[in-house]
């Protein structure tokens, strides 16, 4: 998500904010701003846009002075990217100031309790909410900054890292973390804040990492205090020597950000139903769908339209909806579908889905549907992009940025996304027991550490990739819910190591491409527990016959293709539907390894652009 810096010490703050956020704009880049304190006063400056934009606009709206300050990148969860919704957010009284990184989940009850006590906002976001509880808590409770952070964090359900300062206090910060990174740089007598180590590097090698639900109170040239939010005992910092180089950083560590993106798929899936799905309470909500439910359930049908990975995600829903919600469900090529004059109804929903919000030919989709009265239901990745404009309703995944041409989050999410739908309209339609809805809710609220599983078999999945990686040709099979999976692990092979690949059902190799199968050919098989598994393995008899090569991603514990495979990936058990979430990974993660292995550029591969807006 977004990116945060801040300073405290001897230097001027601003150059050293200014070029940390152009270093953390890879994490959000809608909008950005600064504040800084000048030795008199908060001086703030703030634009919808990139880092440069801020920088135009700012050094001709404010000075630049002031040896204190705090910086944004954003990437926005809550209101459309516009100058009043960037950050920093100051408080009614003015006198706070502050950046967030994360998500304030239950914003709207502690808005509700604020406005009842006077309280007024100017932006549609979380954030500014967070700032005024803290203003409430300092004032009612006559508490210095530090402790009205700890006590209005406590009220808060969400992810955060954040620093804030207060302009009578002009020598501290405070900054608290969960959820969301947050590292502190030690200089002499300066302290550098930032979402990771990239904005401070080249002034000191010492940082700490904020854990979750610790805070720090920095003074200027004094020692930092870091406490439990909880309950507020002392914690001895740990400080650690930078051995990072920059690059190295801004890519968290990882060589590069698809490999990072990929990583971060347990955390992305797990923000993406964080605050829609409350497990214990057998709810899923989502405002888009809540608002729209007498369409939804009076629906004929859903077209889903697509580009790509995204289209992949729609084949995926096609399964869910079909399975649990029984509403028939057409998946369509945007490209097609645009230009086909296709049958639309008003009693029809076409659901859209792209990570950037800005592919040319699924917005093209949505005109058209509309144009002949469907409701237009839209699923993007980047807050306010053009279809998050211009559908009737929507959910966003909340991947955070994705940067690696070839998507992989935003595909995790994207089905995140349609099967909490699925499963509120089944609920609504009763087409789902009481049993097998609280399984569903139960079992997707694992799904984000049996991915973290599945992510620990890497290595075994890098020594399958040095054993094929000079293959010409790969064939990927999969059944039911895998089939679309199969489709996007070839396309994945394609993207990034330009190694021919098909991906096809698993039955219908026998009508074709059986003729490929010989000692040179790999075929992946997915052949999850569930499903069609028994189906799945007569196949696998059936290349084994043929001498294919045959590398099987199979469910934990898995015997028979063990026996007739020559490698296996297990991935843990889950309900079939949400296997593709699962099954996915290890595709990802050969496709990454073998186009590495080939020399490729993995992040940003020939011929492909991240956002296809053009058709
Ligand atoms: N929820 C905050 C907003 O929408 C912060 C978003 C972020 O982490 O980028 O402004």
């Amino acid at each position: 998500m977004c990116g945060i810096v801040g300073y405290i010490g001897h230097r001027e703050a601003y150059p050293i904010i200014l070029k940390g956020l152009k270093r953390l704009e890879y994490r959000g880049y809608d909008s950005a701003g600064i504040a800084l304190y000048d030795g008199k006063d908060i001086k703030l400056s703030k634009t919808k846009g990139k880092v440069v934009d801020l920088e135009a606009k700012l050094e001709k709206e404010i000075s630049t002075d002031g040896n204190l300050g705090i910086g944004h990148t954003r990437w926005a969860t809550h209101g459309v990217p516009n100058d009043v919704n960037s950050h920093p957010h100051y408080s009614n009284s003015g006198n706070l100031v502050i950046i967030h990184n994360g998500i304030i989940e239950n914003y709207e009850s502690l808005k509700t309790e604020l406005k009842k006590r006077g309280y007024t906002f100017q932006s549609d976001t979380d954030t500014e909410v967070l700032i005024n509880l803290i203003e409430d808590v300092m004032k009612n409770d006559g508490l210095k900054l530090g402790k009205a952070v700890q006590i209005a964090l406590n009220q808060v359900v969400g992810a955060y890292a954040i620093a804030v300062f207060d302009k009578n206090k002009p020598n501290e910060i405070v900054v608290a973390k969960l959820g969301s990174p947050l590292a502190i740089g030690i200089g002499g007598d300066e302290f550098f804040i930032a979402s990771d180590a990239s904005p401070f590097i080249e002034y000191t090698k010492n940082a700490i990492y904020l854990e979750d639900e610790e805070m720090a109170i920095i003074r200027r040239g004094k020692d930092l205090k870091i406490r439990k939010i909880k309950d507020d005992s002392l914690v001895d910092p740990y400080v650690q020597e930078l051995q990072l180089n920059l690059e190295q950083i801004e890519k968290g560590g990882f060589d590069h950000f698809m490999l990072k993106e990929i990583y971060e798929q347990p955390n992305a899936i797990r923000d993406t139903y964080r605050g829609r799905m409350l497990v214990n309470e057998g709810i899923i909500k989502l405002a888009g769908v809540e608002d729209n439910m007498k369409k939804f359930l009076n629906a004929d049908r859903i077209i889903i339209v697509a580009c790509g990975t995204s289209w992949h995600a729609g084949l995926v829903a096609e399964y869910i909806f079909e399975d649990l919600a029984r509403i028939p469900v057409e998946v369509e090529y945007a490209s097609e579908f645009r230009y086909r004059n296709p049958v639309i109804t008003e009693k029809d929903i076409v659901i859209s889905i792209s990570q950037s919000g800005e592919t040319a030919d699924t917005l093209a989709a949505i005109k058209l549907a509309k144009s002949k009265g469907a409701f237009v239901f839209g699923i993007c990745n980047v807050v306010g992009s053009s279809i998050a404009r211009e559908t009737n309703a929507g959910a966003y995944t909340h991947a955070g940025p994705e940067i690696g041409v070839a998507s992989t989050k935003a595909f995790t999410t994207q089905i995140t996304i349609l099967t909490l739908i699925a499963l509120r309209l089944a609920r609504a339609k009763g087409t789902i027991s009481s049993s097998d809805y609280r399984l569903h809710l139960l079992e997707l609220e694992m799904i984000p550490d049996k991915v973290k599983k599945v992510l620990e078999s890497e290595a075994h999945i890098k020594s399958i990739a040095e054993i094929y990686k000079n293959t010409r040709n790969f064939l990927y099979l999969g059944r039911g819910y895998n089939f679309p999976v199969a489709l996007e692990g070839a396309l994945k092979l394609k993207e990034i190591s330009y190694i021919h690949a098909e991906g096809y059902p698993a039955a219908e190799m026998k009508h074709g491409p059986i003729a490929l199968i010989d000692e040179n050919m790999p075929i992946i098989v997915i052949a999850t527990k569930y499903g069609h598994y028994e189906k799945v393995v007569s196949n696998i008899q059936e290349i084994r016959s043929r001498k294919g090569k045959i590398i099987g991603v199979v469910t934990q514990g898995d015997v028979n293709v063990k026996e007739l495979a020559d490698h296996v990936i297990e991935v843990p058990e889950t309900l079939e539907s949400l296997s593709p979430l699962l099954t996915t990974i290890p595709l990802q993660l050969l496709s990454y390894h073998i186009a590495v292995m080939l020399g490729k550029n993995v992040d940003q591969p020939r011929n492909l652009a991240k956002s296809v807006t053009v058709e």
